[in-house]
């Protein structure tokens, strides 16, 4: 509906909150539920896959019993095994689909950054191996309707560029807004915490668990889309020892289902510098008290929710004096002291 009827032509409205002013939301919705008839292939189509859509053996990736697909989507748990750089890639970034033995893999890149360089490798890539590219919501690239036998090539090429890492929809693909680097609108830089918070993941030896999503924004906008994140954060201004700091609102449990959507909800506000082990923390316990196959929002619920979760962290939301701990007044990133400063124009996602 935003393609049909949304702002195009005025940057500052080229947002989904415009056309529901403009609309309204029921007419919106209406027309939405009406567009969505003609999407007979969707995975989210309710009650499951229609048969006429079956018998043509046009079913998305996964959804064709039977056939052994690769299961995608928040929640999927995936486990790598094994030791060789190859095999490890292939586990975490290849994606078979049931229904006509598609096979598609992704280029990890770190921070969603693609060098020029990267990119003109990428190019090279696609026309050597006749694929199709897309850019995905993790700030990856996948490339699609691949051949298996072409996978090793593909592995070698994306190794020589650094974009091999076994990386996506494992807990290192953090996902960040482009927060104070390039936004006017930003509280924070959500980019520095992502960087930060998967240096941490890494060190503890948890940045491989799967079925678990981290995303940052920079402030409330959440065009990082921390909103339907397993754990989310969006940048907030705090005040401590009358002086201003870089600060976090932390969410949990929120996910994108098959049919539905569920914002996550707030575990606790803590410090810019804090939010890394705040992360770690809720992994490590997700991590060692999961039962077989559950998945982070069941976990939570056995936990109390997002509020109990957050007290066992209340420790964290602590700020130092500015003498005993100067780097909690000065953002990821950043060299001199945190200051929340009103900028002109629009965000930059
Ligand atoms: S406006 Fe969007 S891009 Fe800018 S800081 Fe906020 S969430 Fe990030």
């Amino acid at each position: 509906m935003f393609d049909h009827d949304g702002y195009r032509d005025n940057k500052l409205r080229a947002r989904m909150k415009w056309l529901v002013e403009k609309l309204g939301f029921e007419e919106l919705q209406r027309r939405i539920l009406r567009e969505r008839k003609f999407l007979l292939a969707s995975s989210s189509w309710p009650g499951g896959i229609p048969d006429v859509v079956k018998a043509r053996g046009d079913a998305p990736a996964g959804q064709q019993a039977g056939a052994e697909a690769t299961p995608v989507g928040q929640g999927i748990a995936v486990a790598i095994g094994g030791r060789a750089p190859y095999e490890r890639w292939e586990q975490a970034n290849v994606v078979r689909g049931a229904a006509k033995g598609t096979v598609s893999a992704y280029a990890w890149a770190r921070l969603g950054d693609v060098t020029a360089e990267q990119f003109e490798a990428l190019a090279d890539l696609q026309r050597e191996l006749g694929a199709e590219c897309r850019v995905t919501n993790r700030q990856n690239i996948v490339f699609r309707d691949l051949a298996d036998g072409q996978l090793p090539r593909l592995f070698e090429a994306l190794s020589a560029i650094n974009m091999a890492e076994p990386g996506a929809e494992l807990l290192r693909d953090v996902v960040a807004c482009p927060g104070a680097d390039t936004c006017n609108l930003a509280v924070t830089q959500s980019r520095g915490l992502a960087s930060a918070i998967g240096d941490r993941l890494e060190e503890e030896g948890l940045a491989e668990v799967g079925g678990l999503r981290i995303n940052i924004s920079g402030c409330t906008n959440s065009c990082g889309q921390h909103h339907a994140s397993d754990i989310g954060f969006f940048g907030a201004e705090r005040r401590a020892h009358g002086r201003s700091a870089p600060g976090y609102q932390m969410l949990l449990g929120g996910y994108v289902g098959d049919t539905q959507i569920h914002f996550g909800a707030k575990a606790l506000r803590l410090p810019a510098r804090n939010a890394p082990e705040a992360t770690v923390r809720v992994v490590r316990r997700f991590a060692a008290e999961r039962e077989a196959g559950e998945e982070f929002r069941h976990w939570l619920d056995r936990q109390g929710g997002a509020r109990a979760v957050g007290k066992t962290l209340a420790d964290l939301d602590e700020f130092p004096t500015p003498e005993a701990g100067p780097e909690f007044f000065v953002d990821f990133d950043e060299t001199g002291p945190y200051e929340a400063v009103i900028g002109e124009s629009e965000c930059a996602t």
